[in-house]
């Protein structure tokens, strides 16, 4: 072998060393993203949406993380419905992309990924001509759970949201609007699913009602563990649930954080008139009293 073969020889393996330090860098990075990617629960890229010439969502970028409460507030009309509606697959992006743990909503996927959320929608949603039982065990009848299986967890889930067997066999019409909201969430839990969507769940019910179903509503998250995104227009509800809070306007995303880093560094002006213009019943009543 002549000098300029030994050259070529060791420029050959040191180029094929290259070659596996780039791959396994490569190998790593990818390593590290799938990682990262299956660290949020929900990711949304980019994401529009119009109705007519009115955009409901403006390039909305967002990460929900799992096991945590989001709660997305802001004036009515802006959007929060909206994307609630997107996540759960009802209706499309025009623009932009949704990632659920590392996987892109599709049309082809988007039937398995559903079955992993629940969802209550504004007004509860529940079938007037179907019982209360019937209503929470829909979607479990039609994928064939054993009925054993069914009737078990649908008293687990009674007995998590306080409904008593003898409201099984009741209509939507023949319980309160409390009722009707502990029944929606019973549905939305059924399938056990990882993530929980809802829509302004205890907007129509009375003060003292509303104050009772907040606190076993947290209480449930807590025990549920699941990763949460409730809408709701009620700021001192948002801090009192949220691990997270986003506010919007005008289909755009204008703050997220907690409620005292929306209070303390607001990233504009609307951010402050959002949080005083909800008045509390305390303050008022200093007011009063002074
Ligand atoms: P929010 O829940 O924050 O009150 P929505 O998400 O329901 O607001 O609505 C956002 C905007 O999109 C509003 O301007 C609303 O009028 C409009 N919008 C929502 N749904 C429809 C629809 N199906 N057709 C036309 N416009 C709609
Ligand atoms: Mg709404």
């Amino acid at each position: 072998m002549k000098l300029g073969d030994n050259v070529i020889l060791k420029w050959l393996n040191s180029y094929h060393y290259f070659l596996i330090f780039r791959l396994l860098v490569k190998y790593k990075l990818e390593e590290f993203q799938q990682i990262s990617d299956t660290a949020t629960m929900l990711k949304l890229e980019n994401i529009s949406i119009h109705y007519g010439d009115t955009p409901a969502l403006s390039a909305i970028n967002l990460e929900f993380q799992p096991n945590k409460t989001t709660i997305l507030i802001g004036p009515s009309g802006c959007g929060k419905s909206t994307l609630l509606r997107l996540i759960a697959g009802l209706i499309k992006a025009e623009i932009g992309s949704i990632i659920v743990e590392g996987s892109t909503l599709t049309s082809e996927n988007i039937t398995a990924l559903r079955h992993r959320m629940g969802y209550v929608i504004q007004e509860g949603g529940l079938f007037p001509h179907l019982t209360v039982r019937d209503n929470v065990t829909l979607m479990a009848c039609y994928l064939s759970w054993p009925a054993i299986k069914i009737e078990t967890r649908l008293h687990e889930l009674a007995e998590l949201v306080h409904i008593t067997p003898n409201f099984f066999n009741r209509y939507p019409s023949e319980l309160s609007g409390g009722q009707r909201q502990r029944v929606s969430l019973m549905r939305a839990l059924m399938l056990d699913p990882d993530l929980l969507l809802l829509d302004e769940p205890l907007g129509a019910l009375d003060p003292m009602i509303r104050f009772d179903l907040q606190q076993e509503l947290k209480e449930i998250f807590n025990r549920l563990d699941k990763t949460v995104i409730m809408v709701t227009h009620d700021i001192a509800e948002a801090a009192f649930f949220a691990d997270h809070i986003v506010l919007m306007r005008d289909g755009q995303l204008i703050q997220q954080g907690t409620l005292a880093e929306l209070a303390k560094t607001p990233t504009e002006a609307f951010v402050t008139q959002f949080i005083n213009a909800q008045r509390s019943p305390l303050a008022m009543l200093d007011k009063a009293l002074s």
